[in-house]
């Protein structure tokens, strides 16, 4: 673990219990100059930083607010920097690049010990950013080995076999945690979703799999709100 101090934070006046995760789209030196810089019109941070070789970056205090999600949502809940760890992962984009073993294999230790320190983070609210702001961010990505995470007892994964879910799709989506048809569509929501769960084929369009993918899910969850 490297310090590297950002000046970019604020007071947490709520406890955490979301764990974001995001891909860079920059290489190491640039992320870490970009998060680390207080005079940019938008200042942006992240608690870590991840690199390619697994080396992690500590640039925020976990009791600190870092500015990495922007206009947010999950599970009823709007602007998650105030309620959430951020972790950068370098990446330049996770649609076209793979993460190497040895970053996977650090960001499951690392967060393995946030989860320790934060046990409201139940494995639901272990997110991508493109899970809490559809259509507007696309990371981590279609590569980003969800499964594997899901198998460390990092996030969920969908147990496959579940039957179809019948009734509004959008509903169903809202009740995983994904936000309501506002600013962007459900087109747009259900491909956030099979993003996530179903990188293959995230066209945005409802198909049987993906029903049965959120009943899988929902389930999981045992239907909570
Ligand atoms: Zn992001």
């Amino acid at each position: 673990m490297i310090e590297l101090p950002s000046p970019n934070h604020a007071a947490r006046q709520s406890a955490v219990d979301v764990l974001v995760l995001h891909y860079t789209e920059l290489p190491l030196d640039e992320s870490l100059k970009i998060l680390c810089d207080g005079k940019r019109p938008n200042r942006v941070s992240a608690h870590y930083v991840l690199a390619e070789d697994g080396t992690v970056y500590r640039l925020v205090p976990e009791d600190r607010v870092a500015w990495h999600a922007g206009p947010s949502y999950w599970r009823g809940r709007e602007a998650l920097n105030a309620t959430s760890i951020g972790i950068e992962i370098v990446n330049l984009h996770g649609d076209r690049h793979d993460y190497p073993d040895v970053q996977i294999a650090a960001l499951i230790g690392l967060c393995r010990d946030i989860i320790g320190r934060h046990p409201a983070i139940e494995p639901r609210n272990v997110v991508g950013h493109s899970d809490i702001a559809p259509k507007r961010k696309d990371d981590p990505g279609l590569r980003f080995p969800w499964a594997t995470l899901a198998a460390s007892g990092i996030g969920l994964w969908p147990r496959p076999g579940a039957a179809p879910l019948g009734g509004d799709i959008q509903v169903a989506l809202q009740r995983f945690g994904y936000p309501p048809a506002a600013d962007v569509t459900t087109a747009d929501i259900v491909a956030s979703f099979q993003r996530r769960f179903r990188p293959a084929k995230a066209d945005g369009m409802v198909d049987d799999e993906t029903r049965a993918l959120l009943a899988a899910l929902l389930d999981q969850v045992g239907h909570e709100a």
